[in-house]
């Protein structure tokens, strides 16, 4: 394979992704894209949106902050944050950011709520796959969860957000993206204040194809960015 400049790659996955949204029957442009720059610095974060992608996603709070320092002459840029945060860390990140994606605990919910000086966009992880070692709400947990959190002021539950497992083959995968579907569109008939969850979070480098197929509405994607 030709080498290809960091500019070439996010063209190539901007393509790749539109290619799967047609095979889909879905909308051009429908997905959202998730730059993940966690693997490299600042300055590697800001070929994104020298290149038109405006969301961006760390997976730890410092080096979160550390980006949005570098990159702060890029107002039109929004900062998700993808993984899993400790309470004692809420305080510092969590009006700072425009969407937390790895909301998986009650007392994670309360602590946010509290903290937060307006609403503030949160996924569910939700671990469909029922796995011992991940994070996230098993299936039958999630609709107790989201009568509880519905009553906080400042969580808003905005969709879904699913990791697969390492080793799922392509079989799993579809099963897994559908089914996290299908949970999002029963919480989504509830009904209930604060949890529109009309968002699906879902698909990374190797399986994004995948969860555009099963629905997905923002695939974060990292490792396919990187130059080679
Ligand atoms: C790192 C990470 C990604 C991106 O993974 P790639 O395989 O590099 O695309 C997506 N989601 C979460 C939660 C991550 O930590």
């Amino acid at each position: 394979m030709s080498l290809m400049s960091v500019k070439e790659k996010i063209s190539a996955v901007i393509d790749s992704v539109h290619a799967a949204e047609k095979l889909s029957g879905r909308e051009v442009g429908s997905v959202k894209i998730i730059a993940v720059t966690k693997y490299r610095d600042a300055d590697f974060a800001k070929n994104f949106p020298e290149n038109g992608i405006f969301d961006l996603a760390e997976n730890r709070v410092d080096k979160l902050q550390e980006k949005q320092k570098v990159l702060k002459d890029f107002p039109e840029i929004r900062w998700h944050l993808i993984g899993s945060l400790q309470r004692r860390k809420v305080r510092t990140i969590i009006n700072q950011i425009d969407t937390f994606h790895a909301l998986d605990s009650l007392q994670l919910a309360e602590e946010i709520s509290k903290r937060a000086l307006h609403k503030i966009k949160c996924f569910l992880e939700v671990n469909v796959s029922g796995e011992e070692s991940k994070h996230g709400f098993t299936s039958s947990e999630v609709f107790e969860a989201v009568k509880v959190i519905s009553t906080l002021s400042n969580v808003e539950i905005i969709g879904l957000m699913t990791m697969a497992p390492l080793d799922a083959d392509d079989i799993d995968l579809h099963k897994i993206f559908s089914e996290t579907k299908e949970l999002q569109e029963q919480i989504k008939a509830m009904n209930l204040a604060n949890i529109p969850c009309t968002e699906l979070s879902m698909g990374m480098s190797r399986d994004y194809k995948i969860a555009i197929q099963e629905g997905a509405t923002m695939v974060r994607i990292g490792s396919s960015f990187l130059e080679n």
